[in-house]
C-alpha cells in the first residue's frame, strides 16, 4: 500500500495490529474518521485512552471494574456462595449474556497449558482456592474449554478445593443446530455420558 501521507500510514498501521483488522479495513476505518468532526474524532480517542487507563480488575474475582469490586461481586442479588469459573472476560460476557447465571465469577486468566509455558502460578488460581476457603462458597462450577488445557487445568484445581464444596463442569455435547453425524467422537461420546431427561430438557428451554 502506497500512502502518500505519513500521517495517515502511521494511523492505518495502528489499526491494523488490532485483532481480524487487516490493512484494507484498517484504511477504511481511518478515512472514515478523517470524514468525521475532529472534535468527534478527539472524544473516541480520549474514550479509547479513559477505559485503558482507568479500567481497574476486581480484587475478587479479576473481572473488568470501574471499581476495587466489579458490579457482579458488589450485587447482593446474586448468589454470592456460586463461583463459575472461567478463562477470560469474553467468557463472562458471553455468559451474562445468556441471562440465565445468578452467581459469581471467577476469571483465571488462561488455562495450565505447558507446551505455551503457562503453569498454575501464572493464572489466578491461588486467589480462587482463598476465597473459597475464606468465603461460605457452596458450589463451584468449571465452564473452561473443552480441550485436554481445559481438563488438566479443571483436575489441578479441583484437588485442592475444599472437599464439602460441589464442584460441577458445564455440561459438554452436540452444538445447537449441529448434526449428529458431524460431531466427533469424543463430543458423542460426552454427549452420551451427560444424556438429560426429556423433561429437565424441555421445561430449561
Ligand atoms: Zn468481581
Amino acid at each position: 500500500m502506497q500512502f502518500s501521507s505519513a500521517l495517515l500510514e502511521t494511523a492505518v498501521n495502528e489499526f491494523a495490529k488490532l485483532p481480524g483488522i487487516g490493512k484494507k479495513t484498517a484504511l477504511r476505518m481511518v478515512l472514515h474518521l478523517l470524514k468525521q468532526e475532529a472534535s468527534d474524532v478527539q472524544h473516541f480517542s480520549d474514550v479509547v485512552a479513559k477505559m485503558r487507563t482507568e479500567i481497574r480488575f476486581c480484587h475478587r474475582c479479576h473481572n473488568v471494574a470501574d471499581a476495587d469490586i466489579c458490579s457482579i461481586c458488589a450485587n447482593s442479588m446474586r448468589k454470592q456462595e456460586i463461583i463459575c469459573v472461567v478463562e477470560n472476560i469474553r467468557d463472562v460476557i458471553a455468559l451474562e449474556s445468556t441471562q440465565q447465571y445468578s452467581g459469581t465469577y471467577h476469571v483465571l486468566g488462561g488455562v495450565i497449558s505447558p507446551l505455551d509455558g503457562i503453569g498454575p502460578s501464572q493464572l489466578n488460581i491461588d486467589t480462587l482456592i482463598h476465597r473459597t476457603q475464606k468465603e461460605e462458597t457452596c458450589e463451584v462450577i468449571f465452564a473452561l474449554s473443552p480441550t485436554i488445557q481445559g481438563d488438566t487445568t479443571i483436575y489441578y484445581i479441583q484437588k485442592k478445593l475444599p472437599a464439602n464444596i460441589k464442584v460441577t463442569t458445564i455440561a459438554r455435547g452436540i452444538a445447537f443446530g449441529g448434526e449428529l453425524e458431524y460431531a466427533d467422537e469424543m463430543t458423542l461420546a460426552r454427549s452420551l455420558q451427560n444424556r438429560l431427561p426429556v423433561d429437565s430438557y424441555v421445561s430449561s428451554k
